[in-house]
């Protein structure tokens, strides 16, 4: 039987795996397929429809760079804008053509002997001479270990598959969790509810995110002058990049933005009771601080309470809190966030037989957050190291979409057969990563978070500024890896 060859295989069809398709094909790379497991491109946008989901870095950063659209409609963009954005580019760029729906990886392990990768998917087998994971870090669903769940008799939901036909009216409702999508949806849905229940665990640090519709002038300036777009583009860039002098540099920068979070709090809860519930106690930014004017409101309304005892147990109709509290509960639903390892993780597997996943548990790893020392001819976007804390996950992926385009062209080129980053190099590059990790703010903010490990180290985000990692990645680099021609 004849399986299917390609010269590449992308997995995943959101921002990364689609700018993958356009900048290759624009290479010339046009024999390449991209797998996405939903019938839907767009990952985190066609994925998450909660009410009030939108991008919480202004739009006019969080699109491509090569692809700006005068046309948002708000700073920032509800979930509905952003998938018809990304729609809109892939049928520009004309990539459609290159998209596997409904076909899931389930697979991938690397034949030393025949140099290329040997893939499973729900639609059949494949094989590839570079395998490129595009499957973003908030990719799978993470449900808390509630103790009794299981007896719990109305419904419950994950804010990843939000249940539209549900109707949440009049109901007495539970939220678990207060990350950053649940202070989206919160104040949304509060004035439907009977009763709000938030069980918080930890107060997330809100700070002002003044967002506003965009003026009708603005968009036919910015249509017409590019060069506005670009300095309007370049201005978020510098305002959010400067996160990082909190992040990285120095933790006193806190304070600046400490005082937007304390005065936020002060004007918006009057009640001195609930304004203890809900302050933070570890510094900003170690978990990630959540921009929004209506979450605190919202939680100062007569039908809400929130919880800060803990979950005891659940039964058939209620939770009771630590305190002995018993809420009775119509629905559940978990604002509890992602996985912190993608599955798709540990189907990768290398070739000394192990998977990424596997070795990501021993110990974050990739090199420059978009290779794999025992991995040939591969590479990720958003790879562990290869995130950043403080800036648009779009900009580092279009750092990793230029490496990764460089590197298939050099190996074009050159003849390379099989590239494979030399583990002396990853070496020296998770060294100088854990060196540049120990006073990041991730690690002494004295919190828990999705940024570090069950260990305390760094889970993957890159310890510094994004324009030093673009540097980095803005050529391939072949004298770090082994070649074979
Ligand atoms: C609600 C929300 C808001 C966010 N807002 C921002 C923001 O404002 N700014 C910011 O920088 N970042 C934000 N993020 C992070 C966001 O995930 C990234 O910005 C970006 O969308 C990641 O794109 P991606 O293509 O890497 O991954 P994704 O968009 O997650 O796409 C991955 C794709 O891979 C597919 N896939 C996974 N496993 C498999 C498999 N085994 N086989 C086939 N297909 C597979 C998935 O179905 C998915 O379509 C937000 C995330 C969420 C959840």
């Amino acid at each position: 039987m004849n399986i299917e060859h390609k010269h590449a295989v992308i997995v995943g069809a959101g921002f990364g795996g689609i700018g993958l398709a356009i900048k290759l094909q624009e290479a010339g790379f046009d024999d390449i397929a991209v797998l996405e497991r939903s019938n839907d491109l767009g990952g985190t946008w066609s994925a998450n429809t909660y009410p009030g989901a939108a991008c919480d870095v202004p739009s006019h950063l969080y699109c491509y760079s090569f692809a700006p659209n005068p046309d948002w409609s708000h700073t920032y963009a509800p979930q509905k804008e952003i998938l018809e954005y990304i729609r809109g580019v892939a049928t520009k760029f004309d990539v459609l053509r290159h998209i596997r729906f409904n076909t899931t990886l389930e697979g991938a392990r690397w034949d030393d002997e025949a140099s290329r990768w040997r893939i499973e998917t729900s639609q059949g087998a494949m094989t590839a001479n570079f395998l490129i994971s595009a499957t973003g870090i908030f990719a799978d669903a993470k449900y808390p270990n509630v103790p009794g769940i299981e007896n719990f008799q109305g419904k419950t939901f994950h804010s990843l598959h939000w249940d539209h036909e549900h109707d949440l009216t009049a109901e007495r409702v539970a939220v678990i969790g207060t990350g950053a999508s649940a202070v989206q949806f919160v104040p949304e849905i509060q004035p439907d509810v009977h009763h709000l229940t938030v069980f918080q665990r930890s107060a997330p640090w809100i700070v002002p995110r003044m967002d506003r519709r965009t003026l009708g002038i603005e968009k036919s300036v910015l249509r017409n002058v590019p060069l506005v777009q670009r300095a309007v583009r370049s201005g978020w860039y510098g305002a959010i990049e400067a996160f990082g002098l909190m992040n990285f540099v120095d933790r006193r920068f806190r304070h600046i933005y400490e005082s937007m979070g304390r005065f936020q709090l002060l004007r918006q809860v009057r009640d001195p009771e609930l304004r203890r519930k809900l302050t933070p106690d570890y510094i900003i930014g170690c978990k990630r601080a959540i921009f929004s004017d209506a979450y605190l409101p919202a939680l100062g309304k007569p039908n809400v309470s929130v919880v800060t005892d803990g979950i005891a147990e659940v039964r058939a109709h209620s939770i009771v809190d630590r305190a002995g509290v018993e809420h009775h509960i119509d629905t559940i639903i978990y604002g509890t966030g992602f996985t912190s390892i993608p599955t798709a993780f540990d189907h990768y597997v290398g070739r000394e037989g192990l998977s990424m996943g596997e070795l990501y548990r021993k110990q974050p790893q990739t090199y420059l957050g978009a290779t794999l020392a025992g991995f040939p001819n591969f590479f990720c976007t958003l790879g562990p190291f290869g995130a950043a804390g403080n800036q648009s996950a779009i900009f580092m992926i279009e750092s990793q979409i230029a490496y990764i385009v460089d590197a298939l062209k050099t190996a074009r080129t050159k003849g390379f057969r099989r590239v494979e980053v030399r583990p002396e190099v990853q070496d020296a590059f998770l060294e100088e990563m854990e060196t540049r990790s120990r006073d990041t703010v991730w690690l002494k903010g004295g919190c828990k978070s999705y940024y570090t490990t069950d260990s305390g180290e760094n889970a993957g985000l890159y310890p510094n500024w994004s324009f030093e990692y673009r540097r980095r990645t803005a050529k391939f680099d072949a004298h770090s890896y082994e070649v074979t021609v």
